[in-house]
């Protein structure tokens, strides 16, 4: 396996767009207090940029999932290190790396929701223009991708990857 020599999307592009994103959330966080949720370990690097862009004071917390194991996703999602705080009467942003199945997104906003959570919205960089297995909707975009396995921007490969700046293709 090794990564595609171009990227698939630029570190330019990338920052041009969480800007945009970052624009529609801090207006309808603005008077809202707001407390992001990672899901971990992909979303990272999205979410350190992300924040700085909103520039909105917030309360930032992880929730480390589970559900691929090499290139195929189990379609079974564990927890693998809980909430550091409760979530509940919070406006949560939940922010991940990439929405696939909707498995995990699906999961973790259950999982708030039972806690408590007063609202819950998904913010994701990428998303993967395949069929949903579950009801869920991001409320913000980055990019919508094809059906192929990708790399960095905190995404990885059995943990490689994770620190080019772009997002590649995974290639044999
Ligand atoms: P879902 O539960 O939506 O099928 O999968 C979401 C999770 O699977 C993401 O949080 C991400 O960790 C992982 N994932 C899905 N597609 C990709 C991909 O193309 N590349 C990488 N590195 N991870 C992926
Ligand atoms: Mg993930």
């Amino acid at each position: 396996m090794r990564v595609s020599k171009e990227p698939l999307i630029e570190p330019a592009a990338i920052a041009t767009k969480i800007k945009e994103i970052a624009g529609r959330i801090a207006s309808e966080y603005n008077s809202n207090p707001l407390t992001y949720v990672a899901i971990m370990g992909g979303a990272f690097v999205f979410l350190s940029d992300l924040i700085r862009e909103v520039g909105l004071n917030a309360r930032v917390d992880f929730l480390w999932l589970s559900s691929y194991e090499d290139v195929q996703s189990t379609g079974r999602v564990r927890v693998i290190r809980d909430l550091g705080s409760s979530p509940a009467g919070r406006n949560v942003l939940l922010v991940d790396d990439i929405l696939d199945t909707g498995r995990t997104l699906a999961f973790a906003r259950e999982l708030l929701i039972n806690k408590g959570a007063a609202d819950v919205k998904v913010a994701v960089l990428l998303e993967k223009n395949i069929p949903k297995y579950a009801d869920i909707k991001a409320d913000y975009v980055g990019f919508s991708i094809e059906n192929k396995f990708v790399v960095g921007y905190g995404l990885d490969y059995n943990e490689n990857y994770r620190h080019l700046s772009g997002i590649y293709v995974l290639e044999e």
